[in-house]
């Protein structure tokens, strides 16, 4: 025989807090709060295997149902001492809802039940209490009536209205028990008026229509869109608790309420909730009567805490706080009833929480010695981590949504709205808060990002230059919003009709993607003590390096400062736009030969040696992996006629021939174009002087600090082996010369991107050549999905809708076909080299959910922006703890 019955309280626990896919989660617990003793009215879960098959046989109940339920009602009258139907005690129920996992307000629920002409006269003998009666009849009517009945629920509304209105009175609270008789009456006439049929007064057919209701209520549109945008399976169902009545609303030794067992925003140690006196449940959340607050150090003035208000009840509650806590081990949150100063327990959950609160509970509730370092470690979402590491907005502050894009750096951001890069910095040189606005941004823009407050662009994906350098930047910024247009000549931007000029002010919040009308109210992000804490524990546990990709040395200093341990990117490109600089880049692009390069090449050198000094000054001691150059040419050259005309007469060349120039390197696809090793290849004196700079730069830090530096030079873009040997024997050559040159020497690695499928697929013959790789998974995603990255912000939000694509793959890892291809090469990599360094410096570095896949093909190291880093520790320390 199949239990499909589950009792509960009054010394008879069937069911347990393991039990949640079966008995649903408030069943579970209201059996284990039982179980330990809690003050639970007694009661019966019929389970959730009963939903599931009443939907596969017609909305009909399993045959021995019956049986079962009327045992389980029994258990409840012996544990009680009065009888359902009874006519002078009668036993009162609730009938509620429970999934697997809240579904908080989508599903039905009846209180009352129970109650008919007869038993209602029975109540008021046995409470003595009339108007308490009168009034429990009324809400039972209209509470079965519109849940299970289908009336209405304006309609009882309205009889009230008329009731009050006749007597004169305006509130609930003022009628009185014939009041409330006449209100019952009233409502029991339109009830058959309605539906044809007078309204039910047996109380078993109350109970199998309200448990019906309950079960159909999984179904209703509500439920099945929750469960839509939740990702919970229709095959789950709901149980169906029944539960004896407890009263919050028999008089002033009575109340009900919601609390939590710490502040669920804040994570303070302190009872935290509401409750009401002399009322029923739905009263607390109706607002119809303002809750008041549990603990009276959180009582404001006029306020009357329950601490003060029911000082025995509420030390008992205090008591039951510390239990739950002590036995779930996390925040509760609980909803109780006092009845006649008598605690009851009616549910208790895990409680939401904001990412503040659940760094601090995770953090006390190890120090209180609840939970271990490494249960600390779990219970923090590393997504929300990134919410306090920079400012966010005021949830409390008005605003006006002017469009939507993607969320591409997080974090919030006002200023005034700017078109040009150039704009951005000259007024943030004067002090002004700028928000960057362009359609999309290059690497010529890069000033102007970082002059700028926070970014806006109208195109590109989540991995598009823009989104890709203000993370870096730690800028806020919100990418891709197509809802925006732009027009730089008459510097404006608009949506929907609205328009907002240059100069204006703009807010953005890059964790969202919104974009608001003027400024919003920010909240600073707080690196207490208690982050501080949790990411050493985080780093006891993981397994996985993580090291930061960064260029200057502002981001070294803020990755190191984020706890780094490396740089794992250097893109030395980036380094070329300074204005110092660019001149040279440009001379050396526009020379017809290689002589003429290797002049211009010789006055980058400087500079370039100058950048690597730093970078290893800042990173003492830890590895450093710079990427040779890598994107085609013709991105540092000017575009528009303007800006044609302004550098050949800065660089003295002719404007003829610069455009020629121009149009010559200009590409119909430069990702797939003249890019990476191929430049290295075509022109080998660009990776010379690089190549030399780093180890100029490499022994002078040696030499003066006698702890030489181990740079990892890594060549971009390999598809073949044969272009790493012959990159790789130049790099060596040069180092041999200038080893020879400076006398002193140091040890090195050269290694290669992984970032094209080729690569992958040949990964064990390139590995002859690597000592390591490092897994470019941007461009591995775009070469492997044919998708371009900076193009796709067109469509790709609609595949991810309509779930062609679970998630956006330039932010988590695609396992099955980006992954996979990770995982062979490093496999074929290690079978040649079985100590070769493996790592990822993709955007996905960052993402805890492709860490914990990094870290199940065993990778040595993740290397993401360096605003990320704590982010990346902590998920990579949870992926460890998993993986045991
Ligand atoms: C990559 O392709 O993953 C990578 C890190 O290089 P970039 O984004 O600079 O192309
Ligand atoms: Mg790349």
């Amino acid at each position: 025989m199949t239990q499909w019955v589950y009792c509960f309280g009054a010394g008879r626990n069937e069911g347990s807090a393991e039990m949640r896919n079966l008995l649903g989660g408030k069943g579970a617990n209201l059996a284990e709060m039982a179980s330990i003793g809690l003050p639970v009215p007694p009661g019966f879960t019929i389970t959730t295997e009963v939903c599931t098959w009443y939907y596969q046989h017609e909305r009909r109940y399993p045959a021995d149902l019956e049986a079962q339920v009327k045992a389980g009602l029994k258990h409840i009258e012996a544990a009680v001492g009065t009888r359902f139907g009874d006519t002078h005690k009668p036993l009162l129920v609730s009938v509620r809802s429970g999934a697997r996992v809240s579904m908080p307000g989508m599903m039905d629920t009846v209180l009352n039940l129970g109650l008919n002409d007869a038993t209602v006269e029975g109540l008021v003998v046995a409470s003595g209490d009339a108007r308490f009666a009168w009034d429990s009849y009324r809400r039972f009517i209209q509470m079965y009536g519109s849940v299970v009945l289908g009336v209405d629920h304006h309609r009882f509304e309205e009889i009230i209205e008329n009731v009050k209105l006749d007597t004169g009175k305006t509130e609930d609270t003022e009628l009185t028990a014939p009041e409330w008789h006449r209100v019952a009456d009233g409502y029991k006439e339109m009830v058959r008026e309605a539906t044809g049929r007078p309204f039910p007064q047996d109380p078993w057919e109350q109970l199998w229509g309200a448990v019906g209701a309950v079960f159909s209520s999984w179904q209703n549109q509500r439920a099945v869109t929750y469960r839509r945008l939740h990702d919970i399976p229709a095959e789950w169902g709901t149980a169906v608790n029944v539960q004896a009545m407890v009263f919050g609303n028999m008089g002033q030794d009575c109340a009900t309420g919601v609390c939590f067992t710490r502040d669920p925003s804040t994570g303070e140690n302190i009872f935290y909730g509401e409750y009401l006196i002399n009322a029923q449940g739905e009263d607390v959340v109706a607002g119809i009567r303002t809750p008041q607050p549990m603990a009276q150090l959180k009582a404001k003035p006029g306020e009357r805490s329950m601490e003060v208000a029911m000082p025995k009840a509420y030390a008992e509650l205090v008591q039951v706080r510390q239990t739950l806590e002590r036995h779930y081990r996390d925040m509760q949150d609980i909803e109780f009833t006092v009845q006649s100063n008598k605690l009851y327990m009616l549910q208790t959950r895990n409680g939401k929480r904001t990412a503040a609160a659940s760094l601090k509970i995770a953090v006390d509730m190890a120090r209180e010695g609840l939970i271990d370092h490494s249960e600390a470690v779990k219970r923090v979402n590393p997504a929300a981590l990134d919410q306090l590491l920079h400012p966010t907005l005021d949830p409390k502050a008005a605003r006006k949504v002017l469009a939507k894009g993607l969320p591409a750096s997080p974090g919030a951001a006002s200023g005034i709205v700017v078109f040009s890069a150039d704009e951005a910095e000259a007024r943030a040189q004067k002090g002004e808060a700028v928000i960057l606005v362009r359609i999309e941004t290059s690497p010529e823009d890069i000033h102007g990002m970082h002059a700028a407050k926070g970014v806006l662009t109208t195109r590109g994906g989540m991995t598009s230059h823009a989104a890709v350098v203000a993370r870096g930047m730690g800028r806020p910024c919100v990418a891709g919003c197509g809802g925006i247009s732009v027009d730089y000549n008459n510097q404006v931007l608009s949506s929907g009709g609205v328009q907002v000029r240059g100069g204006e002010v703009l807010t953005i919040d890059g964790s969202t993607g919104e974009v608001y009308v003027g400024s919003v109210a920010m909240i600073e992000p707080q690196l207490s003590g208690d982050f501080a804490t949790l990411m050493e524990w985080a780093d006891r546990v993981r397994r996985m390096k993580v090291r930061a990709n960064a260029e200057t040395p502002l981001d070294a200093e803020t990755a190191r400062k984020f706890g780094a341990e490396g740089i794992g990117l250097c893109r030395t490109e980036h380094m070329f736009f300074d204005p110092e600089r660019i001149g040279a880049v440009r001379q050396m692009i526009m020379a017809e030969t290689e002589a003429g390069r290797r002049v211009a090449l010789a006055r980058l050198l400087p500079f370039q040696r100058q950048d690597f000094v730093d970078l290893f000054r800042i990173m003492a001691g830890l590895p450093v992996t710079i990427r040779l150059l890598d994107p085609p040419l013709h991105e540092f050259l000017p575009h528009s006629e303007y800006e044609i005309a302004e550098v050949a007469q800065s660089l003295g060349a002719n404007v003829d021939e610069m455009r020629r120039r121009a149009q010559e390197l200009s590409e119909a696809n430069p990702m797939l174009g003249h890019r990476g090793c191929r430049l290295g290849i075509s022109f080998p004196e660009i990776y010379e002087m690089q190549a030399r700079a780093i180890f100029e730069a490499a022994c002078r830090i040696g030499k003066e600090t006698h702890k030489a530096p181990h740079p990892e030079i890594m060549i971009p873009l390999v598809a073949t082996h044969r272009e790493l040997e012959i990159t790789r024997a130049q790099i060596e050559r040069v180092a041999q010369e200038v080893f020879a040159e400076t006398g002193y020497h140091v040890e090195y690695s050269v290694g290669t991107m992984i970032e094209l499928p080729r690569a992958a697929l040949t990964a064990d013959a390139i590995a002859e050549s690597a000592d390591f790789f490092s897994f470019g998974t941007n461009d591995l995603t775009q070469t492997t999905f044919g998708l371009s990255r900076d193009d796709a912000g067109k469509f790709l939000p609609l595949y991810v809708e309509k779930g062609i694509f679970p998630k956006d793959p330039f932010v988590s890892i695609d396992p099955e076909g980006v992954g996979a291809l990770v995982r062979i090469a490093a496999e074929k990599g290690r079978r040649v080299k079985a100590d070769i360094k493996l790592g990822i410096c993709g955007e996905h570095g960052g993402d805890p959910s492709s860490i914990h896949f990094c870290e199940s093909v065993g990778l040595d190291y993740v290397s993401c922006s360096p605003y990320r880093v704590p982010v990346a520790r902590l998920a990579a320390a949870q992926a460890a703890l998993m993986r045991r």
